[in-house]
């Protein structure tokens, strides 16, 4: 009796998979998830799913629970984690996939409203802080 066990991605997910290798140029299980990334990441402790976990969900073409992540908005693309992977896998790329992911799927929600910001904030924040929120976070 063969008690071979074969697991098969469903159409959707291995859409999913390609349009995140293909769009990012990443092969993404050449990730062996040693948690160099999360490890150096700055943000990491705001995010809700870590570098290392996006990459292992983006493998299983863990769609949805990915697109509603806020990691992939809280990541700042600073690329620590692209210089600390020992597979040369560039993370920030598999995340700005992502972001791309949701925004071209039609997904405008805001989620920064510059009117709520006082005008002492504003005028505080550095400028490339509130051009990165705007376009990460508004349509
Ligand atoms: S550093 Fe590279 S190999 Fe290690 S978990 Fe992150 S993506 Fe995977
Ligand atoms: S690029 Fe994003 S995920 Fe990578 S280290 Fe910087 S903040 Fe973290």
């Amino acid at each position: 009796m063969n008690t071979t066990l074969r697991l098969s991605p469903s159409p959707n997910t291995a859409a999913f998979v390609a349009r995140i290798e293909q769009a990012s140029g990443q092969n993404l299980l050449a990730c062996y998830q040693c948690g160099k990334c999360s490890a150096g990441c700055p943000m990491a402790a705001h995010m809700d799913v870590l570098p290392n976990q996006i990459i292992r969900m983006a493998q299983l073409g863990m769609r949805d629970r990915l697109l509603a992540a806020d990691s992939i908005w809280i990541c700042v693309s600073c690329l620590t984690c692209n210089s600390r992977c020992p597979k040369d896998i560039r993370i920030a790329e598999v995340i700005e996939a992502l972001r791309d992911t949701v925004l071209s799927g039609g997904s405008r929600e805001d989620r920064l409203d510059i009117q709520k910001l006082s005008p002492e904030a504003r005028g505080a924040l550095p400028p490339i802080a509130i051009i990165s929120a705007m376009r990460k976070l508004t349509s």
